[in-house]
């Protein structure tokens, strides 16, 4: 059994749509595992009227849908509700009420998490009342807030909501929800790097000729223009989970296995990306909207319901990352991301130098490859150089290639999980923090800005393609090419 954890979490938004699927389920693995016992309690809060029991049975309902199980009632009997309108400083009295409750009820020593799965519009507030109300604990080991995305559309207004928390909350006790940072396959970059040296002594510029990050989909916008045509390719997949993979890659050793040290680590190379002048953009970034399919039986991205006829919104971005370090003088990071591509996946493809070939044979010997596949299933693949089966010597690229097994999968916590355990335990490894996230908007901002200010010719590319033929000649300039081709 593992070390039992002591807390009590009020979850605000918990009648919506994430904590019905995600949430619950998590907390209730975390249960099932041990790490919850007898000494834990969930406050459910929203503005909609229900009571205990009614949340009770909401939450037995979403076990019941979303992992095909009843929850056990000695589970259920440690949620509690309250009704509570969160733009309304009286209503936090009454929640403040049952918190005190149930520390007493559950002997939860004043620890307390708050996690909001609310509208973003809504964070700055309840961290304000929170603090203002009291709802923080004066004699507990811990309050910490979980936060969901996205963490502003912006710079300017990102640092105003870090304003509004950091009134409430310092950086230690904010956990920021990326939960690309949560995929088991991002975490197992670090393992990748750090315990075996092969890899570690050459992660560097003398070593790495470029690396690529891949964070593709099939669908298109969907039901969700409203949004996505005020964010686009490049505020909902490029500012955040690409910029924090990225974070992974780029960063030196941490001098300890830490969350105080990984995220020095990671803010060094963060404070390392140059940020590009307009000219700049023109000539490292690529935008491109999708057009219809091949064979036309699909939309193209302006005949979308609710996308406006003369959208310039990227739903596709390609674009080179320079970090001025040591490390990496010089090695370029493609990023691209981008909605109705070929393939649904998450990949990372470091591309090693090559030596000159000394076997007798012109031709230059193919770049050894490592690629680290997240989604749709975990694998590592190691492209290397080996002989041909013929007389004469020559060569031949073979890979050797490891995959996440059905047992690994079955028993590998969903990033939410992992996220709300990691909180418990107060570990913020992965987690975004702030420093990195205003790092990744000033750079998003200002390829945006340069964007706004020209006009570019949409649809740039076929749905089912990867992308604009630009993608493939940003790349080629530099003479390299994207490894994974779909
Ligand atoms: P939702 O609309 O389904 O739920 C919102 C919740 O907020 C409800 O419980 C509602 O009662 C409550 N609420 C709204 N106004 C309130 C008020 N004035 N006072 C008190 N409660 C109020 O939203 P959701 O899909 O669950 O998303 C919640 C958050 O999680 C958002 O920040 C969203 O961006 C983020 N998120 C959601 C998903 C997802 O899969 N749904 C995925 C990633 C991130």
């Amino acid at each position: 059994m593992p070390k039992e954890i002591t807390t009590l979490v009020t979850f605000f938004g918990a009648t919506g749509d994430l904590a019905k699927r995600k949430l619950f389920p998590s907390v209730y693995n975390l249960y099932k595992k041990g790490f919850l016992q007898e000494h834990f309690a969930i406050i459910g809060t929203s503005r909609q009227e229900m009571t205990t029991e009614e949340f009770q049975t909401f939450v037995s309902d979403s076990i019941k849908e979303f992992m095909q199980e009843d929850a056990d009632a000695d589970f259920i009997r440690h949620f509690d509700y309250e009704k509570a309108d969160i733009t309304v400083a009286a209503d936090y009295a009454p929640l403040k009420a049952k918190i005190e409750k149930l520390d007493q009820e559950f002997a939860l020593n004043g620890n307390r998490i708050f996690y909001m799965s609310i509208a973003p519009r809504f964070f700055g507030t309840v961290a304000k009342y929170l603090k203002s109300e009291e709802l923080l604990s004066t004699n507990g080991e811990f309050n910490r807030l979980m936060i969901e995305k996205p963490f502003g559309v912006s710079f300017e207004t990102a640092e105003k909501l870090q304003n509004e928390l950091s009134d409430a909350f310092s950086e230690d006790q904010v956990y920021r929800i990326d939960h690309y940072l949560g995929k088991e396959m991002v975490q197992n970059i670090a393992t990748l790097r750090f315990g075996n040296p092969i890899f570690n002594n050459a992660w560097n510029k003398d070593y790495i000729d470029n690396i690529q990050v891949t964070l593709s989909e099939t669908l298109g916008v969907e039901d969700r223009a409203g949004y996505y045509d005020t964010a686009g390719a490049l505020r909902d997949m490029i500012q955040n989970h690409t910029m924090q993979v990225v974070g992974w890659l780029a960063m030196d050793e941490p001098t300890e296995w830490t969350d105080t040290a990984i995220r020095e680590a990671k803010n060094k190379a963060f404070n390392a990306l140059k940020i590009y002048t307009p000219e700049e953009v023109a000539e490292n970034f690529v935008r491109g909207q999708y057009g219809p399919d091949a064979a036309n039986t699909q939309n193209g991205y302006l005949q979308e319901k609710d996308v406006p006829a003369d959208s310039q919104n990227n739903t596709y971005v390609a674009g080179k990352l320079e970090f001025a370090t040591d490390r990496w003088n010089g090695v370029p990071f493609y990023i691209r991301s981008g909605k109705r591509l070929a393939a649904k996946t998450t990949r990372i493809d470091v591309v090693f130098k090559q030596d000159a070939n000394i076997f007798n044979n012109t031709q230059p010997l193919e770049k050894n490859v490592l690629s680290i596949i997240v989604d749709p299933e975990g694998k590592i693949e190691y492209s290397i150089i080996a002989k041909d089966t013929t007389p004469e010597f020559k060569t031949r690229p073979i890979t050797l290639e490891w995959k996440v097994s059905a047992d690994d999968k079955a028993q590998t916590p969903e990033p939410y999980e992992r996220m709300i355990h990691d909180t418990m335990d107060g570990n913020g490894s992965n987690f975004a923090d702030w420093n990195g996230v205003a790092v990744a908007w000033k750079f998003v901002d200002a390829i945006q800005s340069a964007w706004d200010a020209t006009h570019q010719e949409f649809p740039n590319y076929v749905s089912g393609s990867m992308g604009p033929v630009a993608a493939d000649e940003l790349l080629a300039r530099d003479g390299h090419k994207w490894v994974y081709e779909g």
